[in-house]
């Protein structure tokens, strides 16, 4: 069996997938994804929310579909009402996947849901207060002018941030990206045989 890529080459891969970072080198994407790893797990030592509320007080909602989607959806921050939506079918799927790839060890069990939530919490904080301390983090100058440097936003930077700062949050041995990946592919795969089961019914 190959082993798993880690967490970083798993990064680097997720952003050469985003079209705005194809012209971007391997080596410089590599960069960026060990960049807001460090960053993700800096901003969960930062950011302590009050004990018994470790959401720092978002409003938690559960919902199931979120397999049905074109795009499925494992959870996503509302920000107009502050809350953290939860799709517990995907959690469901990529708990089961943790089971499948032996990866028990790395997510116990209810560590998706967690994590989801955290990952929700961290993207609220990244597209906020930290959106400019991300952007310096991941060290990619757009422009200087004299003194002035303006940071380009390398897409997919906050996603690799914000799964670090779950991982940290809850002591993880690996990123959650690890079965993000592992769903994406599996559905990928679902989706290719339902096309062909398709295909030959017609
Ligand atoms: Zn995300």
């Amino acid at each position: 069996m190959t082993p798993d890529p880690d967490d970083v080459a798993l990064g680097a891969r997720l952003l050469s997938g985003i079209p705005t970072n194809e012209a971007r080198s391997p080596e410089l994407l590599r960069t960026v994804a060990e960049r807001a790893r460090a960053f993700g797990h800096r901003l969960a030592d930062l950011d302590a929310p009050a004990p018994g509320d470790p959401t720092g007080g978002h409003r938690v909602v559960e919902r199931t579909g979120g397999l049905d989607r074109d795009t499925p959806v494992l959870a996503r921050f509302l920000h107009r009402s502050g809350t953290i939506e939860l799709f517990t079918d995907s959690i469901a799927f990529c708990e089961s996947l943790v089971d499948t790839h032996g990866w028990r060890a790395h997510f116990p069990a209810g560590s998706v849901r967690a994590a989801a939530v955290l990952h929700e919490r961290a993207h609220h904080l990244l597209a906020g207060p930290y959106a400019r301390d991300l952007r310096v983090a991941v060290g990619h100058p757009a422009l200087r002018i004299g003194r002035w440097v303006h940071w380009a936003h390398v897409a997919g930077a906050e996603e690799l941030a914000a799964h670090a700062y779950a991982a940290r949050r809850l002591g993880l041995g690996r990123s959650p990206l690890l079965v993000t990946a592992a769903a994406s592919a599996a559905l990928d795969r679902r989706a290719r045989t339902v096309k062909e089961a398709s295909t030959w019914a017609s």
